[in-house]
């Protein structure tokens, strides 16, 4: 079956977006000047060589800020600035001399070894803090470039890496934590991931994007890697003669223009996915935009272009080969982690549990390491995963143990029986850590939730509640059913003060929408508990049957 053309897109943007295809090679902003004149991923060799030797203040401005993205170094924000002041600071003020290191982790997938060397870093390097991510990496913070090479030999050892783990390049690619033991996957989506890593990241093809490129493939049943929210998503279906295989999902993100990927009515075997995630990755790269960074993402270029026309220009360009049709998932849940004890396909369980916003520690990593290497009765031997609701999963529990896995999981600061609460809040970095934040996040998020427990300790039904330090969204506060989006506001005294502005009934899904942003709407950290109770007691009252939460 050959291609054909005969579709137009939705609409075409009025003035030129700098997108290669079209000729348009020159720089147009100072990001994709600095991606022309070096590829950033010849940064590794001058961190070897010159920065880890010569110290923090011999690194070249254009790599400290943009390059050394490319090996999932920020550097950290500098300790004491406050919210809102960071728009006239210039970048020597707000950088301390530290960096975020974020080890990607595809598929959230380690071996206990693995998280053993993950949290030894934690503790040797970067005082023993470690966060999970919502994208399931493990970020560290408090990493000094002399350190680097010693930490990429210690990861490299155990075949984990931080190559491409940020930048204008395919990021981590998400997975369900129990790819392959799942009693009600879809399909093992697991072969297909490992099989698009391998051949792409770090691949020069691909480190020159528009912008960031996130990627999901998962055969979960309950959709729990979000694929409503990636730039590319396989989402496992059955085709149309019975086999499983995977619908296609392009162009969707948060931060400030929030949209949803729509499907290309694709339908793609496991064993096409390489080459269709190819084509997808290669069309961003070559019609992107990228006139402006806050235009870059592959949504808007989806926006424009409509579904039909990708997948067309997909197949004729890319492909040379039409793609069958496919089906969409027949139902998606707006609640979605796989937390407590879960039955796996080969009789033992798989426990799931939260952390505490996403935080944890190097040490307490090292006890889940320990802890998979103890109880885990894999026959490929013991294996934890992360989760993209900053959780950690243990493969490989016989049912026998699991109330003491349980048990040993809260000792080290996991819950996988936590009160609706502590099971829905997530937070991002914020101020703590991060240049771009106007508020502290985690330890408001742990303070809201201790405080939720509190007021509503039987409270039983599903809620998320989502704590952003900024508009950018790493914790996803619009598909949230309370999202919380740091700003800042003048207090009652003139001075600058941090607020929460609040998007209510957000969700991802069969029934799939942002959450409403109220005008004037703000609450701040320690109004949030009140507004919450307020919202949550509403439901309560009103709530019919088993009806879930819907704000
Ligand atoms: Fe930083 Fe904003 Fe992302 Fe939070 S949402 S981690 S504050 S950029």
């Amino acid at each position: 079956m050959s291609a054909r053309r005969d579709v137009e897109p939705r609409s075409v943007p009025k003035k030129a977006q700098g997108q290669w295809a079209l000729g348009y090679r020159e720089p147009l902003n100072k990001n994709e000047q600095g991606k022309k004149d070096d590829d950033p991923l010849n940064v590794r060799q001058r961190i070897l060589d010159i920065y880890s030797k010569q110290g923090f203040d011999s690194i070249d401005p254009g790599d400290l800020r943009a390059r050394f993205r490319w090996f999932g170094l920020y550097t950290q924000r500098q300790e004491g600035i406050p919210g809102g002041k960071t728009a006239t600071l210039e970048p020597e003020e707000l950088d301390a001399e530290y960096f975020m290191l974020r080890v990607r982790i595809d598929g959230g997938a380690l071996t206990a070894q693995q998280l053993a060397v993950v949290a030894d870093i934690s503790s040797t390097y970067g005082r023993d803090v470690a966060d999970v991510s919502d994208r399931q990496n493990v970020q560290l913070h408090w990493i000094r470039v002399e350190d680097v090479p010693a930490i990429w030999e210690k990861l490299e050892a155990v075949g984990l890496s931080t190559t491409e783990a940020c930048g204008d390049c395919p990021r981590v690619m998400l997975g369900c934590p129990l790819e392959g033991v799942a009693t009600d996957a879809v399909l093992d989506a697991g072969p297909a991931l490992r099989a698009t890593v391998d051949k792409y990241v770090g691949d020069p093809r691909f480190s020159n994007l528009p912008r960031k490129f996130k990627t999901s493939i998962s055969g979960c049943a309950s959709h729990c890697t979000n694929h409503e929210i990636n730039d590319v998503a396989f989402v496992g279906v059955v085709g149309p003669d019975g086999t499983p295989g995977f619908d296609v999902w392009v162009g969707g993100g948060l931060s400030t223009n929030p949209r949803f990927a729509e499907r290309l009515g694709v339908f793609v075997t496991s064993e096409e996915v390489p080459e269709v995630w190819e084509g997808v990755v290669s069309i961003f790269r070559d019609y992107g935009y990228r006139r402006s960074r806050n235009h870059a993402r592959i949504k808007f270029l989806m926006a424009d272009w409509g579904p039909e026309y990708f997948r067309q220009t997909l197949e004729t360009e890319y492909l040379g080969r039409a793609l069958p049709d496919g089906p969409a998932p027949e139902s998606s849940p707006s609640h979605r982690d796989h937390v407590g004890v879960v039955p796996q396909v080969d009789g033992l369980v798989a426990i799931g549990a939260t952390t505490r916003a996403g935080r944890t520690s190097g040490t307490a990593l090292a006890g889940l390491a320990a802890l998979a290497e103890k109880y885990g009765r894999g026959a490929g031997g013991p294996r934890v995963r992360l989760t993209a609701q900053q959780g950690v999963v243990v493969l490989d529990i016989h049912p026998d143990d699991a109330d003491t896995v349980v048990d040993e999981l809260r000792g080290l600061g996991y819950e996988a029986r936590p009160s609706a609460f502590r099971r829905g809040t997530i937070a991002c970095t914020g101020i703590e850590f991060c240049k771009l934040a106007l508020v502290e996040t985690k330890g408001r998020a742990e303070a809201i939730r201790e405080e939720m427990e509190r007021r509503l300790p039987d409270f039983d039904t599903p809620v998320t509640i989502n704590v952003n330090g900024c508009p950018n969204s790493c914790a996803r506060f619009q598909v949230a059913d309370i999202g919380f989006k740091g700003m800042i506001t003048k207090g009652a005294d003139g001075a600058d003060s941090e607020a929460f502005q609040v998007h209510l009934g957000g969700q991802m899904g069969t029934e799939a929408e942002f959450g409403r942003k109220f005008r004037g709407l703000k609450v701040t950290a320690a109004e949030a508990p009140d507004y919450i109770e307020r919202v949550l007691t509403g439901y309560l009252e009103r709530r019919e049957g088993g009806e879930p939460f819907a704000a």
